[in-house]
């Protein structure tokens, strides 16, 4: 009887339907069954375009480029090579340059038997990078600051059609990292610190660069790909690529929200955070790789590793004892692809002798390249391997400049605006200074042209730094310049030096206002790690001497991270933050100066006071002063410069008449909540309304103070009201527990809008 029942239950395997395979699958099928174990995992590595051509290295020849015939030979015929990253020489090049390099390398690749092409991936950052004439946006920090949907839409999508339009198909964007840590070098790639934010504008961002249909064989769409998975931007340094220690409960809570939903949302491909995360590095973490990512979450793309990581196993994280190991560990932690950069032959090497021996097992393998093809078929790389320039006839064009300047104009924010100095008279007299006030690299930060920002002034002659934008807007007669401090040009981004400082001074004396530009030079990852988050000791000495005057003094902002500027913040009349604005910052600004615009921008992040003192808005109560007053104040000073969400206008907003649905949501229900804001002052103006939702008794752990839920942009006009609604579901309020479960309990909750607080209950 046992006999039967085996042969009835393996019957019964074989009755079982197979599920039919999609148009796409059979065709991915189909041509891995003619492919070797060689060219398999030839699709799995990636080499920089450097390798391939007559650049001496990535960031300093200044040749033209060629491709070295010799080299493609061998890495895209012998070794059979699935795909190129970057530009050669770190240097921006016209579509044009992109179309002839892409279409030598594309008929080299599709020379082999199976005729695969390459994918041709690049830092998209905030506009296509490496490319001549693309429309440069602000960076992810700044679009945060519009809090606005749309515009965040249409900068990805513009991205995508100038990326594409390069020949291009892959954009390794958008970052989805918190952005906690000021420290970080890398916090203005970032939405900012709040997890809700950035999963909206992540979303965004996925459906601009993908389509909101998702279709990416569509020749003005790329494949996204969302990184850096997971946890990346808060070692504990605050260093670049340096240890993070982050529970299982954080992982969950902060941080992987936004993943999740850009992978709802149909994100192709994730690349992979080159950090530690509790001592493992996250290459070789098969639980955050294949149980999380791929098996949790279900995600189907292709996750590719960041700059040589597999090798960082070996050579800086010793975690393995050769290469060979290396690749072992990270293949079968769940890795597709191999940004190898420079030495491909010993990953291709390695992994394939790894089958062979029985280490990695063939189905990895296939796996992995299955998830490479399908997005190389869906891309249509197949019948459409490069695109030319010529049918894309939007490139760089007025309308898209125009789009890039709206998404700075609604990200500059006002932090402070003393007796409402601001907006200037046209008549009035300005001293210009400070080192970001005649630069187009600092307006744009890194991944402008090159990969620190080093090649902007390159391309400057066309756009307007904050100089020339103010002379244009109230006329060089009225504008006198000196710099004060300057950057170096030829030394670390940070080094400066001061630069008629003296005549500076003087010069305020005979100015009616000064408008003192300070900030930070541009920069990106490891060498943009900072030791003091105060803004240097030059700008601050200029601050200082330049309030000695007794002049009104419009300090602008034009930074990467908050720098501390508590020790003389209060001397300044009014503060704007521009973030990193792109090439429209400057424009924009002016605007904004003199009132052609009201600004509307609100801080994604925490602006500290003091190094000792990072806080997000979301900390616990015992971070809290407010909370723990009347109780023990543990002095804990949740004090910082300016809150997460400020920013002034021109105008007034006021919040009324908040209702609710009902006073009791229960489990399976919806709860409505409505207010209405008014605009009650002189001149119209866009608010970005904010919700924010306490809970106020959690069980095991301590809830947050506050956690935004819901927001949304308006436009006013002067005397009118709109009512804003918001949903929020048992799901919006659930937190994840100790016990790494998504729970909501019931209980009281604290709706906060504006100034008005409401609160309703949670029921089973
Ligand atoms: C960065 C990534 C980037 C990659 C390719 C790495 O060093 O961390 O964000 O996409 O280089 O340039």
């Amino acid at each position: 009887s046992l006999t039967l029942l085996l042969l009835l239950s393996s019957f019964q395997i074989f009755a079982q339907p197979k599920p039919k395979q999609t148009a796409l699958e059979l065709k991915v099928n189909a041509l891995m069954a003619k492919m070797t174990l060689e060219e398999k995992v030839g699709q799995m590595a990636q080499i920089t375009l450097d390798v391939i051509g007559n650049g001496k290295d990535r960031f300093s020849s200044d040749e033209p480029f060629t491709l070295d015939e010799q080299a493609m030979q061998k890495a895209l015929v012998q070794y059979k090579l699935g795909s190129v990253l970057n530009a050669s020489n770190n240097r921006a090049r016209t579509p044009q340059h992109w179309l002839e390099v892409i279409t030598k390398i594309q008929k080299v690749a599709m020379s082999n038997k199976n005729a695969i092409p390459v994918i041709y991936g690049i830092d998209a950052i905030h506009g296509e990078t490496y490319t001549a004439g693309a429309t440069m946006f602000p960076q992810q920090i700044g679009q945060a600051a519009t809090f606005n949907r749309e515009l965040v839409y249409k900068g990805a999508e513009i991205t995508a059609y100038e990326t594409r339009a390069s020949s291009i198909p892959w954009a390794f964007s958008p970052l989805l990292d918190l952005g906690a840590d000021p420290r970080f070098p890398r916090q203005w790639e970032s939405f900012g610190e709040d997890p809700y934010l950035i999963t909206e504008l992540g979303k965004q961002m996925v459906y601009g660069f993908q389509g909101k249909d998702n279709n990416i064989a569509n020749p003005t769409k790329v494949a996204a790909s969302i990184k850096h998975f997971l946890g990346y931007q808060v070692p504990v340094s605050g260093k670049d690529r340096t240890p993070a220690i982050i529970s299982d409960q954080a992982l969950r809570e902060y941080h992987l929200p936004p993943f999740k939903a850009a992978i709802e949302a149909g994100a192709r491909t994730i690349m992979i955070n080159s950090g530690l995360i509790n001592g493992v590095p996250v290459h070789a973490n098969y639980k955050i790789l294949t149980k999380l990512l791929k098996e949790e979450l279900g995600f189907k793309g292709l996750v590719v590793t960041d700059w040589g990581d597999i090798e960082n196993l070996h050579k800086r994280d010793r975690v393995a004892k050769d290469n060979k190991e290396a690749v072992m560990m990270a293949i079968n932690a769940g890795i597709d692809m191999s940004m190898v950069a420079y030495q491909y032959e010993p990953f291709c090497d390695d992994l394939i002798a790894l089958v062979k021996e029985g280490k990695v097992k063939q189905s990895r393998i296939d796996d992995a390249v299955r998830r490479i093809l399908t997005v190389k078929y869906e891309l249509d790389l197949f019948n459409n391997p490069t695109t030319d320039i010529k049918d894309y006839p939007k490139f760089g064009s007025v309308e898209f400049e125009q789009a890039s300047q709206q998404a700075a104009t609604e990200s500059i924010t006002l932090l402070k605006n003393n007796d409402n100095v601001l907006p200037l008279k046209k008549s009035t007299k300005i001293l210009v200074t400070g080192p970001n006030a005649n630069s187009m690299r600092t307006l744009n930060g890194a991944w402008t042209y090159s990969w620190q920002g080093e090649k902007v002034e390159d391309f400057a002659a066309k756009y307007n730094t904050i100089l020339e934008a103010l002379e244009n807007k109230i006329g060089k007669q009225n504008v006198t310049y000196l710099p004060g401090v300057s950057y170096k040009m030829d030394g670390k981004y940070y080094e400066e030096y001061a630069d008629q400082l003296e005549e500076t001074i003087a010069a305020a004396k005979n100015a009616d206002v000064v408008v003192l530009c300070l900030g930070e030079n541009s920069y990106t990852e490891t060498p943009g790690n900072l030791s003091d988050l105060y803004l240097s000791d030059l700008q601050t000495e200029l601050a200082q001497k330049l309030a000695a005057t007794g002049k009104t003094i419009i300090l602008v902002l034009n930074e990467g991270r908050p720098r501390i500027i508590s020790k003389f913040e209060q001397k300044m009349a009014a503060i704007v933050q521009t973030y990193l604005p792109g090439n429209f910052g400057g424009n924009a600004l002016a605007d904004i100066l003199y009132g052609d615009v009201n600004p509307s921008g609100k801080l994604p992040y925490t602006y500290p006071q003091f190094p000792n003192a990072l806080f997000t808005y979301y900390h616990k109560p015992s971070e809290s002063r407010e909370t723990t007053e009347g109780i023990y104040n543990y002095n804990a000073d949740y004090n910082p410069q300016y809150v997460f969400g400020h920013g002034l206008s021109y105008t007034t907003f006021n919040y009324s008449d908040i209702k609710l649905s009902t006073s009791t949501l229960k489990k399976g229900q919806t709860l409505t909540i409505s207010v209405n804001v008014s605009n009650t002052g002189k001149v119209t103006g866009k608010e970005s309304v904010l919700l924010f939702i306490t809970d106020l008794v959690a069980s095991d752990i301590s809830p947050d103070v506050k956690r935004l839920k819901g927001f949304d942009k308006i436009e006013l006009k002067a005397g009118e009201t709109k009512t804003i609604t918001f949903k929020i579901t048992p799901d919006d309020i659930a937190f994840v527990n100790s016990e790494l479960k998504k729970i909501t309990e019931p209980g009281e909750f604290e709706i906060l809008l504006g100034n008005k607080k409401i609160k309703f209950n949670y029921t089973l």
